[in-house]
């Protein structure tokens, strides 16, 4: 049946030119398969292909990427000591190489081919592009130098080209930073790890280097509500506890009526209050009490404050102190909420770090985009009135949830896609290009492309670099190196 239609609506001059096309390691593929394209190469990318490719034989899949690079935030956002994290990356090879795959990096949807040419030429289009910009608080100073939005901050120490030449100012003793996320919570602990531990992660060199000169020693995580609505999750918390040369300095005037309140908990959360309580409330053993006494690096919560200004030095070069609204909160639990007092204090400090969370941006104009929760506005995937067009990730759900949420989400928009293609909302009737007119229409423009094949070239380097170094990898930090790279016949 499905054969009869596609000769009978006569795209057989399409299907004559991409029957056979194959890349090398790959097995040739057939005209008949349903073409499949992903923007974007995070988790959400890779775990949307894997599905599709797993549940349905007929099913090919193109992975487009704007940078030469694949993996996303796995590469660019995951902390470079969490290196068990970054272990999805092999499954996320083992899907870039399956014979019904490819990959096409150094591609900028939006830019280089619009989401119009790929619907075109696919079947079906999957926008997987993420959360590459940030909410920004919108308050006086956000600007000032010596405050940096955290997405910049963690590029910057992991490598994302657009970040290299951030160069922050970590010459203050004092660092605040506005939200108590996991990213937060990241960027403290790699403000305040010990050098001999960070020497031996994938950071970058000059990231390191910087850090070394560092003279931040006191970091204030900042958050609008209370302890017991913070947004980050216990194992973080507990690297921060855990952390060597380093000791908590909370406010115990913050925990009042925590404890009380422990017993009527979820039981994630209550163990996550447990061990905040404990280091803002006893110096147990031996060795926190020695520690207690030291000089060592501190950090700490500061709760019920919202930032409403960031004040200038007196020539206003620069950040000199954050103004914080003082809370109390309404109504109780995760949906509790900050409402002023009207009290205001200022901390001072040198260096600021705006972690409020990441947002997606539109990246074509065909493409529907909710401007209030900035994201592509779906159905289980589906992108509202653009039958074909689907969306997973970040994108489909805002900018929350770790790699597994993301996986589920992920599943989720293929899901839908296969029951789609079953259903026939999803037209495969006519044969589509695919890959074979998008790289013409790349060839015509002067993009090069960069396949699976050039990204192990660049990923042999970096890890022969990182080797010599005793790291695990070092970052090119230029598209332009890495595109010399992806060049090269060996390297
Ligand atoms: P991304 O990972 O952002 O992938 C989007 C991809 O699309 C990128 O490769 C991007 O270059 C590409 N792209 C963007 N625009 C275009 C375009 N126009 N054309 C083509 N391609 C484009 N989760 C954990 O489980 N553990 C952790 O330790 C952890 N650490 C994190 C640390 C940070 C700082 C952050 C921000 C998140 C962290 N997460 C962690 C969460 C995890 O990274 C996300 O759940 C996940 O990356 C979201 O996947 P995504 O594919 O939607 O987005
Ligand atoms: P997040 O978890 O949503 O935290 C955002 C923080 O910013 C919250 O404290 C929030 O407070 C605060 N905030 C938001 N808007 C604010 C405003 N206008 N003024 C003041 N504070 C504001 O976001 P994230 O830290 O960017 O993390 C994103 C996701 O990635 C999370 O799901 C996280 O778990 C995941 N991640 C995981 C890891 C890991 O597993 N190790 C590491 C990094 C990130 P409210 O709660 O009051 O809104």
């Amino acid at each position: 049946m499905r054969a009869f239609k596609r000769l009978s609506t006569g795209g057989t001059l399409l299907a004559w030119k991409s029957k056979w096309r194959s890349q090398p390691g790959k097995s040739p593929l057939s005209s008949s398969n349903t073409k499949v394209c992903v923007v974007g190469s995070g988790p959400a990318g890779f775990y949307t292909a894997q599905h599709l490719l797993k549940a349905r034989q007929d099913v090919e899949v193109d992975i487009y990427e704007r940078l030469p690079v694949p993996f996303g935030l796995v590469r660019f956002g995951v902390a470079p000591d969490h290196p068990e994290v970054k272990n999805v990356i092999n499954s996320f090879t083992q899907t870039a190489k399956h014979a019904r795959c490819h990959f096409y990096g150094n591609v900028n949807i939006g830019k280089d081919v619009s989401v119009e040419e790929l619907r075109q030429a696919y079947h079906a289009v999957i926008l997987s592009y993420g959360a590459e910009g940030n909410r920004t608080m919108g308050i006086p100073g956000e600007d000032l130098p010596g405050v940096y939005s955290a997405k910049d901050f963690v590029g910057w120490y992991n490598g994302l080209p657009s970040c290299r030449d951030l160069n922050p100012d970590l010459s203050p003793e004092t660092a605040v930073i506005l939200g108590q996320g996991n990213v937060a919570l990241d960027v403290a602990r790699i403000l305040l790890s010990p050098i001999d531990i960070l020497k031996k992660t994938d950071i970058t060199q000059a990231a390191l280097e910087a850090l070394m000169e560092s003279k931040v020693r006191r970091v204030l995580i900042v958050g609008r509500r209370g302890p017991m609505q913070v947004a980050c999750t216990i194992k973080e918390l507990r690297e921060m506890v855990k952390l060597p040369a380093t000791r908590p300095e909370m406010l115990q005037a913050d925990f009042v009526g925590v404890s009380e309140a422990l017993s009527d908990l979820p039981r994630p959360r209550k163990r996550l209050t447990e061990l905040m309580l404990k280091s803002a409330t006893e110096l147990s053993t031996d060795e926190e009490r020695e520690r207690s006494h030291q000089n060592w690096r501190s950090w700490g919560f500061r709760f019920f404050r919202s930032p409403v200004q960031i004040r200038p030095n007196s020539d206003g070069s620069r950040v000199e102190a954050v103004r914080l609204a003082v809370n109390r909160l309404e109504g109780s639990g995760e949906a509790a909420r900050a409402v002023l007092t009207g009290e205001l204090e200022d901390v001072t400090c040198g260096l600021v770090v705006s972690s409020i969370g990441y947002k997606s941006l539109p990246i074509d104009p065909a493409v529907p985009f909710d401007p209030d929760k900035a994201i592509v506005p779906n159905q289980m995937g589906r992108v509202h009135q653009a039958p074909g067009l689907y969306c997973s990730g970040w994108l489909k759900t805002g900018p929350t949830g770790v790699i597994a949420t993301t996986m589920n989400n992920s599943f989720d928009t293929a899901k839908s896609l296969i029951e789609d293609m079953d259903s026939g909302h999803l037209d495969t009737s006519a044969a589509k290009s695919g890959a074979e007119s998008i790289t013409d229409l790349l060839a015509k423009r002067g993009v090069k492309r960069v396949t699976f094949p050039d990204w192990e070239k660049i990923d042999d380097l970096e890890r022969r670099k990182g080797e010599a170094m005793g790291k695990p990898r070092e970052k090119m930090l230029t598209v332009e190196a890495m595109l010399q790279v992806a060049r090269t016949e060996k390297v």
